[in-house]
């Protein structure tokens, strides 16, 4: 039977049973594949023949996990893998050469920033950024030689966000390719490729593992772009673990639900947060107050699991914060089931000049908020006892 429908396509895409007829999919450890004959081999890797020949190509716990990634983001074919910053290095890897030049985003994940800055212009790639709640900006940076724009919405940690729709007509008219890093919607809350996305990024690491155990990534597009991605990767190596592969697959079985749980707590954790008395700022996807709620509302199915927020005080304030919650993890990670506290400006964000952190909203009181899956009485409860230290 073939469902439309997420839950039922994460669940129920497996790779086909083995002799023992398994119910749950087994890991395929295995690095390498037999050949029946030598003609078998010769035509696998002449591309005569479908086939597994070495798990650094594929694998079939990798590939299930493939398989349930595209049906769920509506992408032709996919490339997983080791992390999601192997997922954007292999992806600026495949696409650009030396003379290019990349739109992205002004605010975008630390390490991201780091490829841009320190790594791709060593190869002669050339960057400018734009921002996100500037659109009116973006196609006035397009030159000659650009070849990608590249766009995190909603961003890390400055919760910005910009219209996909309107990215994916400027890309389209101007030729270049779209890519979006999907990482803090995941594809439950928002399928970037049916907006008019080329590509689409994910750091598996996050809500579609959401349990805080692996590293993963992958990449999203069609046949064509992928097979691109699949030249680059099949010879620079950044593929995805099987066992990591195996376990990914199954944290998709319950992203829907994790997702709609993280997703109610987070929203009622930046309401009770909008009315405290020493927050200044609270940054969240489907608040209202949020400059760009409007898009949100038109391209996410709901606001996602991280608050952004800023205290009172600045550093100090945000420190003393930080330091009074006893649930809280403080951790630079996010999107677990633990509720966890990060500084940005002193940890994800610390590369980043006091100017840059400025330009994309990260202040030193700047805070965020990745809201678990705890009882919400209980994420409340922490964060109120915190701001109320004296
Ligand atoms: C964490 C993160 C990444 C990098 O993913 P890793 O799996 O840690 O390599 C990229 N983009 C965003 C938005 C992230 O939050």
């Amino acid at each position: 039977m073939k469902s439309e429908n997420f839950e039922t396509i994460a669940i129920r895409t497996q790779v086909e049973r083995s002799l023992h007829k398994e119910h749950s999919s087994p890991i395929y450890l295995t690095s390498s594949y037999k050949f029946d004959d030598a003609e078998e081999m010769r035509a696998l890797f002449a591309n005569e023949k479908e086939g597994n020949v070495y798990s650094r190509y594929a694998n079939p716990s990798t590939s299930e996990f493939i398989e349930k990634m595209c049906l769920l983001e509506g992408a032709e074919d996919g490339f997983a893998t080791a992390t999601g910053m192997a997922a954007i290095f292999t992806t600026f890897g495949a696409f650009l050469k030396n003379g290019d030049h990349i739109i992205s985003s002004r605010s975008v994940f630390g390490s991201t920033h780091q490829l841009l800055t320190n790594v791709f212009s060593k190869w002669g790639v050339t960057f400018d950024y734009a921002d996100l709640d500037k659109p009116e900006d973006w196609e006035g940076l397009i030159k000659p030689n650009t070849k990608m724009i590249f766009v995190e919405t909603p961003s890390n940690p400055g919760i910005d966000i910009i219209d996909l729709e309107f990215l994916g007509d400027l890309a389209k008219k101007h030729n270049q390719l779209l890519v979006v890093d999907n990482c803090f919607a995941t594809p439950y809350l928002q399928q970037p490729i049916a907006l008019g996305a080329h590509i689409s990024i994910h750091s598996a690491t996050k809500y579609i593992d959401g349990q805080g155990r692996v590293l993963g990534g992958i990449i999203l597009g069609s046949k064509a772009l992928i097979t691109e991605v699949m030249n680059f990767a099949r010879h620079s190596g950044p593929s995805l673990s099987p066992f990591n592969a195996w376990i990914l697959s199954k944290s998709l079985e319950t992203l829907a639900v994790r997702m709609d749980r993280h997703c109610e707590n987070a929203l009622k954790v930046a309401e009770y947060l909008e009315k405290h008395p020493k927050i200044k700022l609270v940054k969240y996807p489907f608040l209202p107050s949020h400059p760009q709620y409007e898009i949100a509302k038109k391209q996410m199915k709901q606001g996602g699991g991280v608050v952004t927020v800023v205290v009172e005080g600045g550093v100090a304030g945000a420190g003393k914060f930080m330091d009074g919650l006893k649930m809280f993890s403080i951790s630079a990670n996010l999107a677990d089931t633990r509720s966890i506290a990060t500084h940005p400006a002193t940890s994800t964000h610390s590369k980043l000049t006091e100017e840059e952190r400025n330009i994309v909203g990260i202040e030193q009181g700047s805070v965020r908020l990745s809201i678990g899956l705890e009882h919400i009485n209980d994420i409340i409860a922490d964060i109120e006892q915190a701001l109320n230290t004296p």
